[in-house]
């Protein structure tokens, strides 16, 4: 099996249980907060939490490099004043240092906002400083943009965005983007039939290529097309449609990388999981 599909399960009680959750949904890939995701400040992780969860992800069998953590919402790297981009840029190393502690490879989130108070060429220019950071200061994990809706002042809803982010990073091993089929589709990347997603990943591969895709949210979406309004829906309901999701599930460039479920209704998810590998199997048969 190619594809690794999971969801981003609840890390509530510890981060311990995170595999737990993930493996009693039927997935093999998730995502998780390793803290409170609406807290700047978390204590450290406890060299017990640490240990359980390394046992535990061994016991599910689900590999690190199929975990995909997301940082916390309240981070800004490209926020546009000092204080705020500094306690920004403290509070991603923590993160940063946290999957490392948990044996991860990956951090996700999302690239910055530039709050009206300076240009998007000069906020996605910051998020690239904060990421050189924080590769700095922490070894090995891959920092990973994910691609936004463009709602508010967020900077990052187009593969042009993505491409100037890279461009400026220094060390390009361990820079990567997530791809989110419901931000894409609200920042205007049409996903509702195989040709349109064909155009849209030849255009994704030409502006920022598959070399540095490292994971997915797969996602239905409650807004409309260009809308650029982040409303996620269940797979099978919304404006989006299955298509999006039978060509990834049948697309080898999305081989062996995490593929993460954030859709609304969890009671879902172990349905969906299936529903996505059934994608898989129905190739070609419409
Ligand atoms: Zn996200
Ligand atoms: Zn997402």
């Amino acid at each position: 099996m190619a594809k690794y599909v999971g969801a981003h399960v609840s890390a509530a009680g510890g981060v311990e249980n995170a595999p737990l959750n993930a493996a009693a949904i039927g997935a093999n890939a998730f995502a998780l907060f390793t803290k409170n995701q609406r807290q700047w400040v978390a204590k450290p992780l406890s060299e017990h939490s640490i240990a359980a969860f390394r046992a535990n992800l061994e016991r599910v069998g689900i590999r690190a490099e199929h975990v995909l953590p997301h940082d916390s919402y309240l981070i800004n790297l490209g926020h546009p004043e000092p204080e705020g981009l500094a306690k920004s840029r403290a509070a991603f190393v923590d993160e940063m240092q946290r999957c490392a502690q948990l044996g991860l490879r990956y951090l996700n989130f999302h690239p910055g906002a530039h709050l009206g108070k300076i240009s998007e060429t000069e906020c996605l220019a910051r998020v690239a400083e904060s990421i050189d950071l924080a590769l700095d200061a922490v070894p090995e994990v891959v920092a990973v943009i994910e691609i936004t809706a463009g709602q508010g002042s967020n900077v990052g809803y187009s593969f042009e965005h993505l491409a100037q982010i890279i461009d400026r990073v220094q060390d390009k091993a361990r820079v990567g983007v997530c791809l989110d089929t419901c931000h894409m589709f609200a920042a205007g990347y049409d996903l509702r039939t195989w040709e349109a997603c064909d155009a849209v990943f030849t255009q994704f591969d030409r502006t920022v290529g598959f070399r540095y895709l490292r994971g997915m949210h797969l996602n239905g979406s409650k807004a409309k097309l260009g809308s650029r309004v982040d409303r996620h829906h269940a797979l099978e309901q919304g404006e989006l449609g299955l298509e999006v999701f039978r060509y990834i599930m049948n697309d080898p460039r999305f081989d062996d990388i995490p593929m993460v479920l954030e859709t609304i209704d969890e009671s879902l998810w172990p349905e969906e999981i299936r529903l996505l590998y059934r994608l898989q199997e129905s190739a070609g048969l419409s």
